[in-house]
């Protein structure tokens, strides 16, 4: 009997990891043609607040891709893939240069200078050579100011002494743009990286934003981040934000900015637009 049950799960399993091949394999070639294509991505834009005077503050470019046949595609489930085969290089350089064009058109139809816009990203195009160079060329190409655009990176990427990922992020620095740390408290406990980079913010990561209002033990975490933020200078916000109580209890423990459904989803560039102008 046991050898049978063995079996059985050996065969299920089995079936498991080519359901995941296969998946990866239709992915991979629907994602190589929307590349080619280009017409299926786009970017949303989720805006961000002040948490204490409840203005708006900036927006973070999330990355949206619609498949005629798969319809939406989660960036969880699209993101990890490109990052595999390698054409997250091609498409990451597409949104830092369609984000760092909608701001510039934004701010030539009078957005306030302070919003900035925020772009994820890959840990591999960070290993790259030329990704620098990259930003400065999207920089130049859509004259914006190096300053409205933040890089989020996570706590991973900054470790990696592997390729040329230091000297680019402290190029980067030295061109005017901006750091962040997404998913803050997810990663590594050694923060050593934090004296040997430039960071600007914090971003605390959705999963300590959803216990708070638990356990004591949770609002520890978010206190002494913060604590230790503006001990270093840095800015925090809290992503995932959904309730009123959340984003009191945050702004109660002294977070700077928020973003979460509590305001708005990833939108539109017209959602944003209408917000920034009603500012
Ligand atoms: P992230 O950078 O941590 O982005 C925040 C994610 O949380 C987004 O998911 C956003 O839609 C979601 N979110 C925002 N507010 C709430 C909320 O109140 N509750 C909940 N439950 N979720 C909220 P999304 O857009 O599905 O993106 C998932 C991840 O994919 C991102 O996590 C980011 O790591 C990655 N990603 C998205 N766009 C890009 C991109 O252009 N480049 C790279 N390299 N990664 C990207
Ligand atoms: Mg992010
Ligand atoms: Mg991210
Ligand atoms: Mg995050």
């Amino acid at each position: 009997r046991a050898k049978e049950m063995g079996r059985g799960q050996f065969h299920f399993f089995d079936e498991r990891l080519q359901a995941t091949v296969e998946e990866q394999l239709v992915l991979d070639a629907a994602l190589r043609e929307a590349l080619l294509r280009g017409d299926q991505f786009r970017l949303a834009y989720q805006p961000q607040y002040d948490l204490a005077t409840g203005d708006l503050s900036g927006f973070e470019a999330l990355l949206r891709w619609k498949h005629p046949e798969l319809g939406e595609v989660s960036p969880a489930r699209f993101i990890p893939q490109a990052e595999r085969n390698g054409f997250i290089v091609p498409l990451g350089l597409w949104v830092v240069r369609t984000a760092c064009q909608q701001v510039q058109t934004w701010r030539e139809a009078g957005m306030p200078a302070h919003l900035r816009v925020s772009v994820n990203v890959s840990p591999v195009q960070l290993r790259r050579t030329g990704f620098a160079e990259q930003v400065r060329q999207a920089l130049a190409e859509t004259a914006l100011q190096p300053g409205a655009l933040e890089l989020e990176l996570t706590e991973s990427m900054l470790m990696d002494e592997v390729g040329d990922g230091p000297r680019t992020l402290n190029t980067l620095v030295d061109m005017g743009v901006e750091l962040a740390i997404d998913d803050f408290g997810t990663g590594y406990s050694n923060l050593g990286y934090l004296r040997r980079f430039q960071i600007g913010r914090l971003k605390i990561d959705r999963s300590f934003v959803a216990r708070l209002g638990g356990t004591a033990h949770d609002e520890a975490i978010v206190r002494a981040v913060v604590h230790m933020a503006q001990n270093l200078g840095l800015r925090t916000v809290a992503e995932g934000v959904e309730t009123e109580a959340q984003r009191e209890l945050l702004q109660r423990l002294g977070c700077n900015q928020g973003q979460g459904f509590l305001w708005h989803p990833a939108l539109a560039p017209a959602a944003c637009e209408a917000l920034w102008r009603q500012a």
